[in-house]
């Protein structure tokens, strides 16, 4: 009765360690707390944690029952050709040694180092899947021999150590790649200011003297070319800076209520000749009564124009865009239907990231630089809505946007 009650106790404090691991992925101290674990519940006077140093092939401690001599012992490489613990971590089975004084592989530098005398070690391996990363040790039995169930015990705290271990070098290399991203992110960033701040002198100066020539020399074709470039340009640099201003909140807005159905037909009035020459139809189903709503009319002109230019860019001659208001759940709900080249389901989502385009730029047969959706995207949160898409590839793409309605009517 005695030992069942000693074994549920024992049980209890693994599974309250477990409970910790799993809520406390990060936390470096549950290593110490596992080594604590494993000398009470072993009757040692010690317990430490050994990981392989992949660097130098040594082992090191990485945990000590008493917390205090962690640093010290952490500074005491551990061959792994020439300790008890390299033994177990080489053949991946756990040793018991009642008299390390009689065993010729004890690596007795520790000890001397702080001042500790080990009689006695059970050590057994930290295995992660194939891999033996480290060994948990429980040294000086306090009284009388380690038995089967210490080496149990210690089996189940060095699977848990293991997990612990996982867990924080999984969540570091998280870590690591939110911060190369978010550094790529600030890249792209500051790469849209230089080139745009960059690029912002010169081309007014081309656009200056080209339409200087141009008054000069009407009807040059070569004049005309140039003129039609330097307009293109500036127009991918005011893309850019729009961007970069709507995120960083410089770019005000201007918030009155107008009637969403009208200024959809104008942007639909003015994609029509494009529509023409692609050979698509282009139609607007907008309700009788007005949607009104309280919004940055030029932003939200930028929107459409945005949605819609893609869809006819990305939909052959022969097809069919369309863009269509409702009032849905107290909300105008704007959808833009092309019958064009599709999109992938796995970009779905990444076609709203910055640059981010479907086809390979090496590849890409329709020009754009990746930003438009980005700047819709951004927009329409500002306004408080939202924004996706949804397509069949193959068959089209269907991008619906969420603007509440003023609230006022
Ligand atoms: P751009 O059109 O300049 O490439 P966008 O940010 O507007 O940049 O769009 C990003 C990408 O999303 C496009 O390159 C394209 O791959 C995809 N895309 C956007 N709209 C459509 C659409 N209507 N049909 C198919 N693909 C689209």
């Amino acid at each position: 009765m005695k030992d069942l009650d000693k074994r549920v106790r024992q049980l209890e404090r693994i599974l309250a360690l477990n409970v910790e691991i799993v809520s406390n992925p990060q936390q470096s101290s549950l290593l110490t707390k596992i080594a604590q674990t494993a000398a009470e519940l072993t009757e040692s006077e010690s317990a430490s944690i050994l990981l392989l140093d992949d660097r130098t092939g040594d082992l090191r401690f990485c945990a000590a029952a008493t917390e205090e001599i962690t640093p010290l012992l952490s500074r005491i490489p551990v061959p792994v050709t020439h300790s008890i613990a390299g033994k177990v971590l080489q053949e991946r089975e756990p040793a018991v040694v009642h008299d390390v004084r009689a065993d010729p592989r004890h690596f007795r530098e520790v000890g001397q180092a702080i001042g500790f005398e080990t009689r006695s070690l059970l050590a057994v391996p930290l295995q992660v899947q194939e891999r033996c990363i480290g060994v948990l040790e429980a040294v000086n039995k306090r009284s009388g021999l380690f038995t089967e169930e210490d080496k149990e015990i210690l089996t189940i705290l060095a699977a848990q150590a293991a997990v612990a271990i996982e867990n924080a070098r999984l969540v570091e290399a998280l870590q690591e790649a939110h911060r190369k991203l978010q550094e790529l992110d600030r890249l792209k960033s500051d790469f849209i200011t230089i080139a745009s701040h960059e690029l912002r002198t010169p081309l007014s100066l081309v656009l200056g003297y080209a339409s200087l020539l141009q008054e000069q020399q009407r009807g040059s074709r070569e004049v005309e070319g140039v003129l039609r470039a330097a307009v293109r340009l500036q127009h991918i640099i005011e893309t850019m800076v729009n961007l970069q201003y709507l995120e960083t909140g410089e770019l005000p807005f201007r918030y009155e209520e107008f009637n969403l159905g009208e200024e959809i037909l104008l942007a639909c009035q003015t994609h029509a000749p494009l529509a023409e020459a692609s050979g698509l139809t282009l139609d607007a189903v907008v309700p009788q009564e007005p949607i009104w709503i309280r919004a940055d009319r030029e932003k939200i002109r930028l929107v459409l124009d945005n949605l819609l230019s893609n869809a006819i860019k990305f939909t052959p001659a022969g097809g069919r865009v369309r863009v269509k208001l409702e009032e849905r759940y107290g909300n105008a709900e704007i959808t833009v239907t092309d019958t064009g080249v599709g999109i992938p389901q796995k970009d779905l989502d990444r076609i709203f990231e910055r640059f981010y385009q479907v086809e390979s730029p090496m590849t890409r047969r329709r020009g754009g630089l990746g930003l438009g959706l980005p700047i819709v995207r951004e927009i329409v949160e500002k306004h408080g809505g939202r924004v996706w898409a949804e397509s069949v590839l193959g068959q089209g793409s269907r991008f619906i946007v969420r603007l509440p309605l003023a609230s006022s009517r």
